[in-house]
């Protein structure tokens, strides 16, 4: 074989891409009528002399062939192993999970939590499955007291074992463990007996704020949830307060927030009202501070309590409450929104 051979070998080999290719090569050149095979072939009808003379050659070309099929093998093989990873990085990266984040409702939570905390406040806790006596009687609605009747209650065991129907019962569970002065706020799940529809849910989250100290006012009040406000939905809120009827205060105030949406001139989300009802709150009713034992000589108190879901939607722009107990993933997290 001459070096133009080898080369036109190498040529060959270049642009040989599958292993069938390659196999075909090497045919040619070790196949029953390769070239290397007949070369070989023809020594052996050569005398001893000849056979030394030419011998060399052939066993040169033999080895030089063999080491270029060899490399190309190998080339091709690896070739054909990187498409393979190339193929399957590809579908992997469409496999990638979805990456989740904080729950709109936590980190809401959370960035109450820290504010309050700011403020004096600590965060208190209570049980979910109550008795009536904690969820209603202490917080002045005794039975049959027709207060009732706007909570439809699920009972675990009627009539006196409960799911709370109200982040309240974690109110008087604060005023009866704890001693004043305290501020506390109680963020937790509650529980009505509601058919899950866009605007209402069977379980729902409420977030109670309760100060007990020698002096409240409304104006204390009125700035600490305007305050709050600002604080979750920028300086621009605009408040106001209208008195209000709840058992467990006297007076009662529920402070509304203009519609975001639609900035008071009236569109769905705030019912053509201009106003969305964010919040109930006033001035601990006097008998609830007795039936904890707190000396209303000595103390008095404010609390306000948040449908927290509302708070969470109006926030993120979520029309239909059910998708927050989902898990879908659809809302955006933003990097301003981390808990403050
Ligand atoms: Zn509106």
């Amino acid at each position: 074989m001459t070096i133009g051979d080898i080369q036109d070998l190498e040529t060959k080999l270049a642009s040989c891409s599958d292993l069938l290719a390659l196999k075909a090569i090497k045919d040619e050149y070790f196949g029953a009528t390769g070239i290397i095979t007949q070369q070989l072939r023809n020594l052996k009808t050569l005398n001893l002399d000849e056979r030394r003379l030419a011998g060399p050659a052939v066993q040169q070309a033999k080895l030089t062939v063999e080491k270029l099929l060899v490399e190309a093998e190998h080339d091709i093989k690896i070739k054909s192993q990187s498409k393979q990873l190339a193929k399957e990085a590809a579908v992997l990266s469409t496999r990638v999970p979805k990456v989740g984040h904080i729950h709109p409702l936590s980190l809401t939570i959370e960035q109450m939590n820290n504010f309050f905390i700011k403020l004096g406040y600590s965060v208190y806790d209570g049980p979910e499955i109550e008795t009536d006596e904690f969820n209603f009687q202490r917080l002045n609605v005794p039975k049959d007291h027709p207060a009732r009747d706007m909570q439809d209650t699920i009972y675990i065991d009627a009539p006196n074992i409960l799911l709370r129907t109200h982040a309240s019962s974690i109110e008087a569970r604060a005023l009866a463990g704890l001693k004043p002065p305290f501020r506390v706020v109680c963020p937790g799940k509650v529980y009505r007996n509601e058919k899950p529809n866009k605007s209402n849910h069977f379980v729902f989250h409420h977030y109670q704020g309760v100060v007990v100290q020698e002096k409240v006012s409304l104006s204390e009040l009125f700035g600490t949830l305007e305050l709050l406000f600002k604080h979750m939905y920028g300086e621009k809120v605009v408040m106001r307060f209208r008195s209000k009827y709840y058992p467990e205060v006297e007076p009662g105030v529920g402070p509304d927030m203009r519609c975001f949406n639609c900035e008071g001139k009236g569109c769905t989300v705030c019912k053509h009202v201009g106003w969305i009802e964010m919040a109930g709150a006033g001035i601990i009713h006097q008998d609830i501070l007795k039936m904890a034992g707190i000396d209303t000589n000595k103390y008095m108190g404010f609390a306000f309590g948040l449908g927290l879901d509302r708070w969470v939607m109006a926030k993120f722009n979520i029309t239909d409450i059910r998708t927050l107990l989902g898990g879908d993933v659809v809302y955006p997290y933003f990097e301003h929104e981390k808990v403050l």
